[in-house]
């Protein structure tokens, strides 16, 4: 008996519950212990954290979500079926109940034994870790989770985070205070103010008003199965897609890794909602979807992974170096892996984010230029890079538009580049003009602009619009540690040897040179957007990331 949502496509139903074989059963029982089970007994709660896997030899288990009107039922487990989901790989707190319904023997198995059985057997990995994903994803897609998050479309706090929870992977229920009256009527009972949207019910009993991103992972205990005292072989600062692929390439070659983000896992990558050029997806792949295969990638390994938090600092004085938190919060690791990645400098339009990916791009690829053949675009900026996408563009396009904010582009482009823009049939160039309006209906539509000498506002029925105002390092934390170059991008390998600065910030100590990825810091590592000369691609960091793992074994063993 179940009352398990509806089976997919992909009969998930199946592949989310499946029934192990005796053959299968045997290998894992040398890592467990056998427990008599009897009916109403509860051997998990939600919010429970170190819960062990059970599989049923005989008996029957229910699991149940507990909510405010009493309980759901979710499955019930029979003899060969087995418990758990992503929390038992992330370490994250359980999200169900789980009560006996028919005495039997269970085959109890600690999570890190199970992780560490999911890794070394191959097919009871795919079973478990296939189950436990599409249990997550139906978790997901059932808002079964054990937060409530009330709020408004047009609220940022409301949209920032969802987008936090959706990132992490974590179901949730969502009421919309726009269309639900009922709700908006508790709201004002408990004079809710206006500023204090979104509320959010944590675990059904604490109320959050308005909190940050670090205050729910806290109260959700994201964070929870993190030892801060350890000391680790690696720490990876930054969890986009260099910092996962490293994480998944440490753990995945048994160094004790760490990865810490800010945010939620994901990066940049995680903004696009298609990357059309990354190897092995003909079709493209969402930048979310992406990271979150890498995302349990790395957990499967063992990475550990700590979300809502930003390190500030880092002691560079010392080994193993420190890592401080913004909470004062101090990590110790032997080595370092930088993957900050760099934020793209974004001109003040206030719905510039909508249609990042409808029309807004950062990059001038073969992509985005298919994207707008035959159709008017719009390249902003006046640095070189600006200046080689018009000229790109220019051969798809109809015609390009080149707004640049300052009198001419003498002053910020190469002289070469000004020759080929300005004889160049296809490009208006547009000095001393600035955006200040976009439209349109998901998809870009329409675009403003205001010519500073005129003093004029025009509307363009423009669909594509390239933003080319370079982007900042997430560095500012490092200064003083490891060499930067003059735009705050870290400095690695043989580049270190044309650094004017690497004398004013640190002196290499090693008698060997550094390694490629190597910072002025011995074992400590930059890759991805964040590291001086990076190519900004999604591949690019992956493979970054991946042979930074390579040197850090090197620079471990020295250590
Ligand atoms: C909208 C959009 C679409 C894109 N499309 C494509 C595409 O189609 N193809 C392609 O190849 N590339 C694309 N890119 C570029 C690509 O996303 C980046 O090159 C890539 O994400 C770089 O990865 P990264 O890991 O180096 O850095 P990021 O992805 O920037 O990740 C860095 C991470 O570090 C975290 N962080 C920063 N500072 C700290 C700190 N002090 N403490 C803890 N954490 C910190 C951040 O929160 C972030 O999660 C796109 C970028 C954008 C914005």
């Amino acid at each position: 008996m179940s009352t398990w949502p509806a089976p997919s496509a992909l009969d998930s139903r199946t592949q989310a519950f499946p029934v192990l074989t005796d053959a299968q059963i045997s290998r894992l029982r040398p890592v467990g212990k056998l427990r008599q089970v009897q009916p109403g007994e509860i051997l998990f709660e939600p919010d429970d954290t170190e819960v062990p896997c059970f599989v049923l030899l005989s008996g029957s288990l229910e699991i149940v979500q507990p909510n405010l009107t009493g309980e759901r039922s979710i499955v019930t487990h029979n003899v060969g079926g087995f418990t758990g989901e992503m929390t038992m790989i992330s370490g994250r707190r359980c999200l169900v109940r789980g009560r006996v319904a028919v005495a039997g023997e269970f085959l109890e198995i600690t999570a890190d034994d199970l992780r560490s059985i999911v890794a070394r057997d191959a097919e009871l990995g795919e079973i478990f870790m296939r189950a436990f994903i599409l249990r997550r994803l139906a978790l997901i897609s059932e808002g079964l989770g054990n937060v409530v998050v009330m709020g408004s479309r047009h609220c940022a706090g409301t949209l920032h985070l969802r987008e936090f929870l959706g990132r992490n992977g974590h179901p949730y229920t969502y009421i919309d205070l726009d269309t639900d009256k009922t709700s908006q009527e508790l709201l004002d009972r408990f004079e809710v103010k206006l500023s204090e949207i979104p509320v959010v019910i944590c675990n059904g009993r604490t109320v959050l008003r308005n909190p940050s991103t670090q205050e729910l992972a806290n109260c959700l205990g994201f964070n929870v199965s993190i030892d801060e005292s350890q000391v680790r072989d690696l720490i990876i600062v930054g969890a986009g897609p260099s910092g996962l692929a490293a994480a998944v390439y440490a753990a995945s070659e048994g160094l004790d890794a760490l990865v810490i983000e800010t945010d939620a896992p994901g990066g940049q990558a995680g903004s696009s909602s298609k990357i059309e050029n990354y190897l092995g997806f003909p079709t493209g792949v969402s930048g979310q979807e992406l990271a979150n295969r890498a995302i349990t990638q790395a957990q499967k390994f063992g990475a550990k992974m700590m979300v809502a938090h930003s390190v500030v600092k880092l002691n560079c004085d010392r080994r193993p170096y420190e890592i401080v938190l913004e909470n004062g919060n101090v990590l110790a690791a032997r080595s370092i892996v930088i993957s900050t990645g760099a934020q793209y400098n974004k001109p003040p339009i206030a719905n510039l984010k909508e249609f990042e990916g409808q029309g807004v791009y950062y990059g001038a690829t073969y992509i985005e230029s298919q994207l707008c053949e035959g159709e008017d675009v719009i390249v902003v900026g006046g640095g070189n890079s600006a200046g080689q996408a018009a000229v790109y563009l220019s051969q798809t396009a109809r015609k390009v538009h080149m707004l640049v904010r300052s009198r001419e582009l003498s002053e910020t482009m190469s002289r070469y580049l000004i020759q080929r823009i300005t004889q160049n049939p296809a490009i208006e160039l547009l000095c001393k003009t600035e955006i200040v309006g976009l439209q349109g209906d998901r998809q870009l539509e329409r675009v403003s602009w205001l010519n500073r000498t005129s003093g004029e506002t025009s509307t363009h029925e423009i669909r594509h619009l390239f933003m080319m105002t370079g982007a900042s390092p997430r560095t500012e934390w490092l200064r003083g540690c490891v060499a930067l170059d003059d735009k705050g991008f870290i400095l690695t390998g043989r580049d270190l040897e044309i650094a004017t600065d690497v004398a004013q910030t640190s002196t290499w100590p090693l008698v060997r040179a550094p390694q490629m990825l190597e910072t002025s810091l011995p074992g400590v590592f930059a890759v991805g957007d964040v590291r001086s000369g990076n190519v900004k691609r999604v591949a690019s960091a992956v493979g970054e990331g991946a042979i930074a793992i390579h040197l850090v074994h090197r620079a471990l063993a020295e250590a």
